[in-house]
């Protein structure tokens, strides 16, 4: 069976020799030395300044709702995954829906403004897979109306936009560290802070919102990442040049494999260096989309409908129907891409879809 993804797999032997420090230290969570070490490591390599671990993604988005104290309206994607909407929901305000770029995928930045009104509080954007937000234009628009941004850049480990990390902008970013993405712990994720004056207020909230073992600043969760998984991230870290040059071959075999067809591939926001972190096709129709999943199923390979449906018809949430994001989500299908995806069975997918098309 061929996947969408598949988590890369370090040597069992590395990850134990990483846990076993856990293992003499008899020390499995409430930041050990593993956790802080994957957080020394990860500022480094994506030269970026504050972070906290967590232990997925999706608390990360739910804490900066709550740490920013959002109320009432928050501008967002209708084309992301759900934990963008949900956590929204989650936190008792009201997702507004603003619809995408059909090249970029991307919140539509030319349409935010006339999404405003008195009770908008903030933006939380996606830079869906891993292509950047117009990040000036929310910004300028940020400043004008007093808003906070917050980026879910689950997709975006190692992405570069203008030369520097797209976790640097915004008031805070996230990213997801699951099993799935291009780098992972298993399960986990980052909040991103470059607000300086806010980073104790997320770091409280990550943790119950202890400010020492008797006292507590303020309410908060458990979002802590465990040992057991920072151990897995430092395991795969090293792995993480080869993981996204191989991920670059595979993509670049698709867009000339692929080349010929009456289809389209995501256009990248130009001052982007990208991390291959998927690849969406966008086909005329989704009788086509379905006849091309069919084909590929019948060879045992499964492609994913990401992301589909359109977030704006989820049943809890209120709103005008996005035509933009509804239409790419019946039309748009992300094929296999993964560390040791093999060329041959990248040239048998090619190879269906030009026969069909
Ligand atoms: C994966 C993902 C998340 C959630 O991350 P988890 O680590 O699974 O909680 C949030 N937003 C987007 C866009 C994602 O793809």
């Amino acid at each position: 069976m061929i996947p969408v993804t598949k988590s890369f797999i370090p040597a069992i032997f590395e990850y134990e020799a990483i846990l076993k420090r856990a293992w003499n230290n008899e020390w499995l969570t409430n930041r050990g030395e593993l956790v802080k070490e994957l957080e020394d490591k990860l500022i480094k390599h994506l030269e970026v300044k504050r972070i906290i671990a967590m232990t997925n993604g999706t608390l990360p988005l739910q804490i900066a709702i709550k740490a920013l104290a959002l109320k009432d309206e928050i501008i967002t994607t209708p084309f992301s995954y759900v934990a963008t909407t949900s956590s929204i929901v989650w936190e008792g305000c009201t997702p507004v829906f603003v619809d995408i770029h059909p090249d970029y995928l991307t919140i539509d930045e030319t349409k935010i403004e006339a999404a405003i009104t008195h009770k908008t509080t903030a933006i939380l954007a996606t830079h869906v897979f891993g292509n950047p937000c117009h990040v000036e234009e929310i910004e300028r628009i940020a400043k004008k109306y007093n808003l906070k941004v917050i980026y879910d850049a689950a997709h975006c480990f190692g992405v570069k936009y203008k030369g520097k990390s797209i976790f640097n902008y915004g008031d805070v970013s996230t990213c997801s560290f699951h099993a799935t993405k291009v780098f992972h712990t298993g399960e986990g994720g980052a909040l991103f802070c470059n607000d300086e004056a806010m980073f104790d207020t997320y770091f409280y909230h990550h943790n119950f919102g202890h400010d020492g073992p008797e006292n507590f600043q303020g309410i908060g969760i458990n979002a802590k990442m465990s040992e057991l998984q920072a151990a897995m991230g430092l395991a795969v870290l090293p792995y993480i040049s080869k993981i996204i040059s191989n991920r670059k071959a595979i993509v670049e075999r698709y867009r000339s494999g692929l080349s010929s067809l009456d289809l389209s591939f995501l256009t990248l926001r130009e001052g982007t260096e990208w991390n291959y972190s998927y690849f969406p096709i966008i086909f005329k129709s989704e009788e086509r989309l379905l006849n091309a999943i069919q084909e590929l199923n019948s060879s045992n390979i499964f492609p994913r409908r990401y992301f589909y449906p359109s977030l704006d018809s989820l049943p809890y949430v209120k709103t005008t129907a996005m035509d933009i994001s509804q239409s790419i989500s019946k039309r748009v299908l992300c094929l296999p891409l993964f560390y040791d995806l093999k060329e041959e069975v990248q040239s048998d997918i090619i190879n269906i879809l030009n026969l069909i098309h």
